[in-house]
């Protein structure tokens, strides 16, 4: 393969010969990367990125921050081995007081459960532990919600696109609309619009004659990633969290993307002030390594050795990256600062939007910033809103691209630039984002106003 260096096509034209057509990010992010540092990747032309994707939101401090390579570093030379099953290790008991400490309360009332090496898995666990510890089998989700592609997780998706690979869903699954501050999904918006998706749920769960039978789990994102960087408005949180209560029904939070102090939080449901059953964690927690931890309420801790197993489950370097990950995050207030800059990059780009309206809305919070693009000469949809463009949003990702910046899409119609930048990304960094996406905006032949 050294024969393609310096060629980013010839890497790329191989890999499709290599791998099954279901590859999705070289299609989009067309390059081959030879090396990565902070927020920056450098491809084998030595082409330099800034990149605001961070493994879609798994770099909590970048690339290769030097405490993480130390912390793999040190468990190569103390001679633990690279595969444990979920036994114990000093660097294990470490990790668990660590992660714990950071639950709400200081993780009293939890316990931690291993489960594997991605988000999916652990939302997998956490339907299954919902279902034995309630006797009861549905699930409530939300429209727009992201919780991954294995048979459960993909059941609980609020998206029909990825379902098109596969008939047959888990059966009692129940969606609900989610409060989007954009496109309310009951054509009411504001607050009044968050108030009747509050009556909405209460109704669903309280009437008999709402058809829908008393449910293990409610399962959602407090921030929606995948699904256009959707942040839930507290009060609604609150009530969901109330209700499902009151009716002991689980409520499962999935952090896997909006986790460890991107929104400005340590976790994002922290803007509400609600304690969940269930916390699915995964991407940052393992600080760039597979890892996935849930965090279960004691009193639902009702499994037996035996009913939920798997093979990689305590990766000792993802702990230790993990370890390194939580003590930077949480010993140098990374949540603050992020909360800090991500109030001045809306700043920034509601300046922008005033120049570019294509911008349609700017929302998120921290370092988990949605930018969606519409069709501002055309009439508003049923919701009260610009249709999305998600053709000019595909295409100002590929202008992005060439201009060295790398974004993701997501929510309606991909309609939604993403950006979850590494959380030690500096102002100046930020600056740069500004400038390139600006770029791009010309580059695609947005004439400002
Ligand atoms: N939940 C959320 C909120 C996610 O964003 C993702 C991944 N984007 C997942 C679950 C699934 O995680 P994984 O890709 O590691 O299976």
């Amino acid at each position: 393969a050294n024969a393609f260096n310096g060629n980013n096509d010839a890497f790329l034209a191989r890999q499709a010969e290599f791998e099954s057509n279901v590859r999705s990010y070289p299609r989009k992010l067309p390059l081959a990367i030879a090396k990565a540092h902070g927020v920056w990747i450098t491809d084998v032309e030595n082409k330099q990125y800034l990149d605001c994707l961070a493994g879609a939101g798994t770099l909590a401090l970048g690339h290769n921050h030097p405490d993480v390579l130390q912390s793999i570093q040190n468990v190569i030379t103390s001679g633990l081995p690279l595969h444990t099953l979920d036994l114990t290790t000093p660097l294990k008991d470490q990790f668990s007081e660590s992660l714990l400490s950071l639950l709400p309360g200081q993780g009293k009332d939890y316990c931690l459960q291993f489960t594997g090496p991605s988000g999916a898995d652990a939302v997998e666990a956490a339907l299954k532990l919902a279902k034995k510890a309630t006797g009861r089998s549905g699930v409530i989700s939300f429209s727009g919600g992201y919780h991954g592609m294995t048979h459960g997780a993909l059941s609980v998706t609020g998206n029909l696109a990825p379902k098109e690979a596969v008939d047959g869903m888990m059966p009692e699954v129940q969606f609900m609309p989610y409060p989007h501050q954009y496109r309310c999904p009951l054509g009411i918006g504001g607050e009044a619009g968050v108030k009747a998706l509050t009556y909405y749920f209460d109704n669903l769960i309280n009437d008999v004659e709402s058809g829908v039978r008393k449910p293990a789990a409610v399962i959602l994102e407090a921030v929606q990633g995948e699904g256009g960087v959707n942040p839930a408005p507290a009060e609604w949180l609150q009530r969901i969290r109330k209700v499902t209560q009151e009716h002991g029904i689980l409520l499962i939070l999935d952090e896997v993307q909006a986790g460890f102090a991107r929104t400005g939080k340590f976790f994002a449901f922290e803007h509400a002030g609600i304690e969940p059953d269930i916390i699915v964690m995964s991407k940052a927690v393992g600080g760039g390594l597979p890892l996935a931890v849930l965090g279960i309420k004691k009193q639902f801790d009702v499994w037996s050795p035996g009913h939920h197993t798997g093979t990689f489950r305590g990766n000792q370097l993802a702990m230790a990256t993990g370890l390194t990950t939580l003590k930077i995050l949480k010993e140098q207030d990374i949540a603050g600062k992020v909360a800090a800059q991500g109030e001045w990059l809306k700043q920034q780009l509601a300046a922008m939007q005033k120049r570019f309206p294509v911008i349609g809305h700017i929302r998120g919070l921290g370092m988990m910033i949605g930018i969606e693009i519409v069709k501002p000469n055309e009439a508003a949809d049923h919701m009260g809103s610009f249709p999305a463009d998600g053709e000019l949003s595909a295409l100002l990702q590929k202008k992005c691209f060439e201009a060295g910046l790398i974004l993701e899409r997501g929510g309606r119609h991909g309609a939604v630039l993403r950006l979850l930048p590494s959380l030690l990304i500096t102002n100046d960094e930020l600056a740069i984002f500004l400038d390139k996406f600006e770029q791009a905006l010309i580059g695609a032949g947005v004439k400002p106003v």
